[in-house]
């Protein structure tokens, strides 16, 4: 018997996870944040810990297992995460340590994990590395393995769970990249290997579902880069704000920069956790990139040096969605030693995530970039997420039994069976439209 119970990522974008039955035995895919309200939530709080779990799940922050915890626990055998997206991961210090399993993922993953719970005292969190391209048992009937995708954060991965009814495939995120700038391209060959042992369910990420054509490679936004580093003005310089969990990205910007003979510095908490993350797990190499400023004083000072030499400094920062608290945001709103002026120039390297919230700090951010007279170019990025010919590719490499849509909300969705009608899937016999805190037992 296979069975598929929804918590989160059907809804809206965002708490993903998701109960695999087999049989008796269960596995548990992703344990991530609805980010906006955690946002929200987070407030002015500098720390959380054990004992918000309750007002957490309460609030919507995270997935709501009590009473699944409570008559299932018992039967998880295994948690595994997909890659290190806070709507993937964040829940995991708060969720998982009392289903006393193993927690599964590929290197980088974990340690985005192990980080997050550096202070929590969590003693009891069995985090397990596993690479790609390998097999973990985690009962009699059930092995893990994770076969390797590209996304927009390093070590990202497809799972596999090998069950006696065929295998059941969780893709939650995916793009297919085949000229990634970091990391290896899709496991495609693993892929046709595990269409021949027969895909017994495929739960995808459909995010981009509703978008035409192909998701671009990360190596387009490379030369894009490049060309708007280069068109600006020689005595300019250039803050360039993109997604801290975006390694490839930002080692592009880097690599770039020191090639057009400019000094790179790097500012933000967030920044500072996911490029150590990356050098500790060699990822990159730690020659590669300076020691990233967190501390106000320490930005001051370093400021003081980009102030002096005007067009010789990139800095890598943060707060593309115009986030409060983020290096832009205290930037324009006078909180550094630096005043931006027409002899500046911001990139953003990101796209506005289309939130209330977002969108009116974004418009903030803009009205006040705008008076202070910098050079602004907007969305040098493409998106992490395979569009709806991605999505017709990977459902024939894989051509699964079962199809269901996930990480989006009703319309992402429903794009997304849209997309399997084409391939001759029939909406309620195999492709499946499912919603938060739903379950369907498949045959
Ligand atoms: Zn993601």
């Amino acid at each position: 018997m296979i069975k598929i119970k929804t918590f989160g990522g059907y809804n809206k974008i965002g708490k993903n996870m998701t109960a695999i039955y087999v049989d008796d035995d269960i596995v548990i895919t992703d344990m991530g944040a609805d980010v906006e309200k955690l946002v929200d939530f987070e407030g002015d709080r500098n720390y959380l810990s054990l004992n918000d779990t309750p007002s957490l799940i309460k609030n919507g922050v995270i997935p709501d297992d009590i009473d699944f915890f409570e008559k299932e626990g018992k039967k998880v055998k295994a948690i595994v995460l997909t890659h290190g997206h806070l709507d993937h991961v964040w829940a995991v210090p708060f969720l998982a340590e009392k289903y006393k399993c193993p927690i599964i993922a590929t290197p980088y993953t974990i340690k985005v994990i192990e980080n997050q719970v550096l202070n929590m005292r969590l003693k009891h969190l069995q985090l397990v590395k596993l690479n790609t391209g390998t097999k973990y048992r985690v009962s009699d009937g059930i092995e893990i393995e994770l076969v390797n995708i590209t996304h927009s954060i390093p070590n990202s991965a497809l799972t596999a769970i090998h069950t006696k009814y065929g295998v059941i495939m969780y893709a939650n995120d995916w793009k297919l990249d085949n000229n990634p700038t970091l990391g290896r391209k899709p496991d495609y060959e693993r892929m046709e290997q595990l269409k021949a042992e027969g895909i017994h369910t495929l739960i995808v990420d459909s995010t981009n579902a509703d978008q035409d054509g192909y998701t671009f490679s990360e190596s387009i936004v490379r030369t894009m880069l490049e060309d708007v580093i280069k068109k600006t003005l020689d005595n300019k310089t250039i803050f360039i704000t993109t997604f801290s969990s975006h390694i490839a990205r930002i080692k592009n910007i880097i690599e770039i920069s020191k090639k057009l003979n400019r000094h790179v510095m790097v500012f933000g908490r967030s920044m500072d956790t996911y490029i150590r993350s990356a050098i500790d797990t060699k990822i990159i190499e730690r020659g590669l990139v300076p020691n990233v400023a967190t501390r106000k004083e320490q930005i001051n000072e370093l400021l003081k040096y980009v102030k002096d030499r005007p067009g010789k400094y990139v800095v890598i920062c943060t707060g593309h969605q115009g986030e409060r608290g983020a290096f832009l945001d205290k930037l324009t709103t006078g909180q550094y030693a630096y005043k931006l002026s027409s002899e500046d120039a911001v990139i953003f390297s990101s796209r506005t995530i289309p939130t209330p919230i977002n969108i009116s700090n974004r418009n903030m951010l803009q009205k006040a970039l705008e008076s202070s007279g910098v050079n602004i170019a907007d969305n040098v990025h493409v998106s992490g997420h395979g569009s709806k010919n991605d999505l017709k590719i990977l459902l024939n490499l894989l051509k699964p039994k079962h199809y269901i849509p996930s990480h989006g909300g009703l319309n992402k969705l429903s794009a997304g069976i849209e997309v399997s009608k084409e391939l001759g899937y029939e909406l309620g016999k195999n492709a499946h439209l499912l919603m938060d805190e739903q379950e369907i037992e498949l045959a």
